[in-house]
Formats: structure tokens, C-alpha cells, sequence
């Protein structure tokens, strides 16, 4: 397997200089845009890894599957569905203007930034502390790593620089469509995208859902089995933003993708994949993850569509 992930590694490496690293997060622009690992974990707990798998990135969007889960764990798919949407965008990420003219001015889905700063907002839990806590424990359990937690500066950086995600926040406090504390709402939300992890962790999370909740490295039961259903559709669908459909059909799995350059892939009771490429399309896709991706599919025939 390692073999079989070095050699496609070697080829789409060649994408890498037609993207760019992100920068509109000063800290995320400190990365080498050449930077690329791969880690796959089967059913059985096996891992393969290849290229700068020691390197440690942050979650950002993908942090946004945990949320969620949490959320559907905590208070069910109808209370969650009932507050974000469950349709793809054909807008990016932090775009606002389908909060403004959807009629009910609900977020389109909890992949989106709207969506996932709306999710955390409806967790059940008292402080922001407490939210983003349960946000990394759940992390921490799906990847069976005790020690993964938050990066300072990246979450700094984030905060400081954060107005496209406040004036989200704010428009849909505007609009009733979140309560509460924004700033506390945000301040969670920033700590969850700036939890650090290495293609390894993503591999085994990936795992965990493909495995429908048990994770394949100690054999815990995390979450339902339900949940990771409802995860696999979300990433099917939303996971690669506005690049959802093309990601289908070039990929065919399902799949969350962060700024950062990181890539977490579920093939349903196959393998888990993690995949960390800073280097990103104009959609904010990693292009040498995403053209791996599409390799390793063709190779191992995972397409599950
Ligand atoms: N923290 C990032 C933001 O809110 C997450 C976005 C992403 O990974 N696409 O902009």
C-alpha cells in the first residue's frame, strides 16, 4: 500500500503549482505550498502513510463534521435540520448571499461556514469553553489520540482577522436564526477550525465513520451508526463546498476538505484516507489532494456511487 500511495503521490504532485496556499488567515500562509502526505487506515487498523505525515495542520472545515455529530448525537437530525439546511451550495463557503435571500434565511447546510457557526451554536452545552471541549473530545475519540488539541496562533490569527464569519454570525442573529452570544458562539467555532492534526489522525477519523462509529484502532463505539450515515451523505453532497458535484464525479466518495489543505475521506467500510496538501484550487480544494484522490479511487476501485 505504501508503494502504491508513493508512486501516485509522485504524480500528482505535478498539480501543485497551479494552486495557492491560503492567506486571508495570515497564519495559514506560513505553510510550503509543496507540503503533501497521505495516511490511509484500513478496516482492520492497518496504516500506510507517505510524505510529510509527521507535519501537523490544522482542521479548519473539517472540523465541521464533529459539530455536527455532536450535535445529532446531543439533539437529534430534526432539532439540527430544523435550525441549517441539508442541500448543497452553489455558493463558496463563506459566501452570505443565500442567508439574505432564502426565504426562511436558514443556512444552506452545516458544511458551509454559516451552517457550522450555527451548529455550534445550538449544542447543548453552557459555555463556549464547554462547546468547543466536546467539539476535541469527540476528535479525539474518533481518531484515538488523546494528545491532539488546539493551535494558539492559527486560532488568534482566525479570531483577529475573522469578519466574513462575524457578519455571518451577526446576520443570522439579525434574523433570528441564532441566539445567544455571537462573539462566544464564533470564539468556538474558531477553536474547533484551529484544532491541529496529522494526515495519520484524519485517516483513522475517516475510518471511524467509514466503520460506522467503532473505531478501527482500539475498537471504541463512538457515534451511531446513524450519524456517520448522515456525515457520509453531508460529505457527499456539501463536503467539497461548491466543488461538491465535480469532486463526485471525478471522486466518487465521500469526503470533507479545510483551507488548510486537508482532506478527510470515508470509504464506506473500506478505509479511512487523510490527505494534506496546502496548495488549493480557486473552490479552496487541495488540487494535489483532490487529483490523489481521484488516482487512489481508479486504483482501488472505491467509488461508492
Ligand atoms: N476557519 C475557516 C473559515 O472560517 C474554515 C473555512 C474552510 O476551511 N473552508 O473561513
Amino acid at each position: 500500500m505504501k508503494k502504491l500511495i508513493g508512486r501516485l503521490m509522485e504524480e500528482s504532485r505535478r498539480n501543485i503549482p497551479s494552486g495557492r496556499v491560503a492567506d486571508y488567515i495570515p497564519e495559514l500562509a506560513k505553510k510550503n505550498r509543496d507540503s503533501f502526505s497521505v495516511s490511509i487506515v484500513t478496516m482492520d487498523g492497518a496504516i500506510a502513510h507517505c510524505g510529510d505525515t509527521g507535519e501537523m495542520f490544522t482542521m479548519q472545515s473539517v472540523s465541521k463534521l464533529f459539530s455536527l455529530a455532536l450535535a445529532l448525537e446531543s439533539i437529534g437530525p430534526k432539532s439540527v435540520f430544523s435550525r441549517v439546511g441539508m442541500n448543497p451550495t452553489s455558493e463558496p463557503f463563506n459566501s452570505i448571499l443565500k442567508l439574505e435571500i432564502s426565504d426562511s434565511h436558514k443556512p444552506m447546510n452545516p458544511m458551509i461556514n454559516a451552517g457550522a457557526i450555527a451548529v455550534v451554536s445550538i449544542l447543548p452545552f453552557d459555555t463556549s469553553g464547554e462547546r468547543f471541549r466536546m467539539v476535541l473530545d469527540l476528535v479525539r475519540r474518533m481518531a484515538a489520540n488523546p494528545a491532539i488539541d488546539f493551535d494558539e496562533n492559527v486560532y488568534l490569527s482566525e479570531k483577529l482577522t475573522g469578519d466574513r464569519n462575524r457578519a455571518l454570525a451577526y446576520f443570522m442573529k439579525s434574523t433570528g436564526d441564532i441566539c445567544g452570544d455571537v462573539e462566544s458562539h464564533l470564539d468556538a467555532y474558531f477553536r474547533q477550525c484551529s484544532i491541529a492534526v496529522t494526515t495519520d489522525d484524519l485517516a483513522v477519523m475517516g475510518a471511524t465513520i467509514a466503520g460506522n462509529g467503532t473505531c478501527p484502532v482500539n475498537g471504541e463505539r463512538v457515534v451511531s451508526a446513524s450519524v456517520c450515515k448522515t456525515l457520509r451523505a453531508m460529505m457527499i453532497t456539501c463536503g467539497m463546498y461548491d466543488g461538491s458535484g465535480e469532486f463526485a464525479l471525478r471522486v466518487g466518495i465521500p469526503a470533507k476538505s479545510g483551507v488548510s489543505g486537508g482532506i478527510l475521506v470515508s470509504a464506506p467500510e473500506r478505509m479511512g484516507i487523510g490527505v494534506w496538501g496546502p496548495s488549493l484550487d480557486e473552490k479552496g480544494n487541495s488540487v494535489a489532494g483532490a487529483d490523489f484522490l481521484e488516482r487512489l479511487a481508479d486504483e482501488l476501485e472505491l467509488r461508492s456511487i
